[in-house]
Order: C-alpha cells, then sequence, then structure tokens
C-alpha cells in the first residue's frame, strides 16, 4: 500500500516511519510512504504556502494554488481513484473501522494542514475525505497523519501477526482482556490461576468475560453495538 504525504514538515515524519514495525514494512516493501513537501510548489522567492486570511482575523491560511500544484503534480491521473484526505479536526472521528475500510485500498493521500487550516476551495474541490484523530487540537496535521499511517499499516496483511489482530480491542467490539507475563508471582501479586491452568475453552470464557466487563465499565457505548453483551 502506498502513502502519499503532502506537507510543509516532512522532517517531522522521520522519528515515526524510521524506527520498528513500520520501518520494517517499508523494508520488506509491504508499505510504501513518500513524503512531498509543499513548499517546492510555494508561490514566489520565500516559496510562500500560506497568506493572510479574507475578511480578517488571526492567523495565516494555506493558500490554495501550492496545494493544487503538489497534490496534482504528484498524483497526476491516479487523482480520480486515489483519496485525498485532509486532517482536520472538523472531519469526521477517525476509527478502527475507517482504517480497516482503508487499507484495503492501494493507495490514499494524506494532507496535513498548518496554521489556521487550508483555504476552503482546496476542501471543496480536491479533498475527497476529512479526517480527525480526536476531538483536540493539533498545531498541524503530521502528528494526525502519522497515526493514521500507524494504524492502517499494522492492518496489512503481513506487517504484524495476524493472530495479534484477531483479538484486541475494538477488533470484536469489545475492549481486550487482560494480559499477563512471567513471573507468575510478583510482589505478591499473583497472576490468575485460570490462565496457568492449560485449559484454553477455560482461559478462552475468562478473557471474553474480562473483555466484557472492561469495556461495560470503561466504554458502554461500545457494547450498544456488540451482539454477544448480555
Ligand atoms: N483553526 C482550525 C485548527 C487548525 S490546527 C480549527 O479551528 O478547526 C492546524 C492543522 O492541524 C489543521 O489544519 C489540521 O490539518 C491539523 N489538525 C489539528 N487538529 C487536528 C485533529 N484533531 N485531527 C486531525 N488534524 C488536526
Amino acid at each position: 500500500m502506498r502513502f502519499d504525504i503532502f506537507t510543509i514538515f516532512p522532517g517531522m515524519f522521520s522519528g515515526p516511519f524510521n524506527e520498528s514495525i513500520l520501518r520494517r514494512a517499508v523494508d520488506r516493501e509491504l508499505l510504501d510512504i513518500a513524503l512531498h513537501d509543499i513548499r517546492d510548489h510555494g508561490v514566489g522567492r520565500h516559496r510562500a504556502v500560506d497568506d493572510t486570511p479574507y475578511g480578517g482575523g488571526a492567523g495565516m491560511v494555506m493558500a490554495a494554488p501550492p496545494l493544487f500544484a503538489s497534490i496534482e503534480a504528484t498524483l497526476g491521473n491516479a487523482l480520480t481513484e486515489t483519496p485525498v484526505i485532509l486532517m482536520s479536526p472538523s472531519g469526521e472521528r477517525f476509527t478502527q473501522q475507517i482504517a480497516r475500510e482503508l487499507s484495503n485500498l492501494p493507495r490514499i493521500a494524506l494532507v496535513c494542514g498548518r496554521y489556521e487550516g487550508v483555504d476552503q476551495r482546496v476542501r471543496d474541490h480536491l479533498i475527497t475525505r476529512e479526517l480527525s484523530i480526536g476531538d483536540y487540537v493539533l498545531t498541524g496535521g503530521e502528528l494526525a497523519a502519522a497515526v493514521i499511517v500507524d494504524v492502517v499499516a499494522r492492518l496489512i496483511p503481513g506487517v504484524i501477526d495476524a493472530e495479534s489482530l484477531e483479538e484486541e480491542s475494538f477488533s470484536d467490539g469489545l475492549l481486550e482482556y487482560p494480559h499477563y507475563t512471567r513471573p507468575a508471582s510478583f510482589r505478591g501479586w499473583e497472576v490468575p490461576s485460570v490462565l496457568l491452568s492449560g485449559h484454553h475453552a477455560e482461559i478462552a470464557r475468562w478473557r471474553h468475560e474480562q473483555a466484557l466487563q472492561l469495556t461495560r465499565r470503561r466504554r458502554p457505548d461500545l457494547l450498544d453495538d456488540h451482539s454477544d453483551s448480555s
């Protein structure tokens, strides 16, 4: 799967993409991440990408011409079939469900806003979807784009062990059950004995019960659409 990321701070991605699972996925060519500096299409000697808002008010606005030029030059004919997704606090809330949907696509473009955001004509005529990673305001879309790449990438077949995906939080509408590893006794705190019993069916029942209880306590909203919530 290919991600094209449009940003004025491509350097912000070197940390998250150059370590661990994402790095390995890129090295194994399961994942292709291309960073595009919008400033390459900036205007004038200073390669400006922003300007003051019409109508006045605080801050700057990312101008339409550099964004259109950068995205059109990069995607070319692929523009018609590639989702061009703007990182935006007023977008649809990003969820595991949306990540699953995106992980089935061959290519997506992520556009990172800065300042007060982007000229509305970019949203109206170039962007096909807007995603928010939560109800708070970041200084820019870069961290949001990194979150989306991270969440989507681990769903691509081969990036991580398929079994880990089956039982984790949200996969079946529940939060995940608790995990334990050695030692069996630590400072007097014991691992639940059922996990040491070797009875697979009982372990599975215990885990499901724990997942249900945790979800009921922390996220009762998730149980509304969970079939087995009794
Ligand atoms: N003035 C804007 C906020 C701009 S923040 C407003 O009130 O809506 C600057 C940029 O950060 C945005 O253009 C967007 O790309 C990114 N951003 C900020 N918060 C975000 C969030 N919760 N999810 C996704 N992107 C976000």
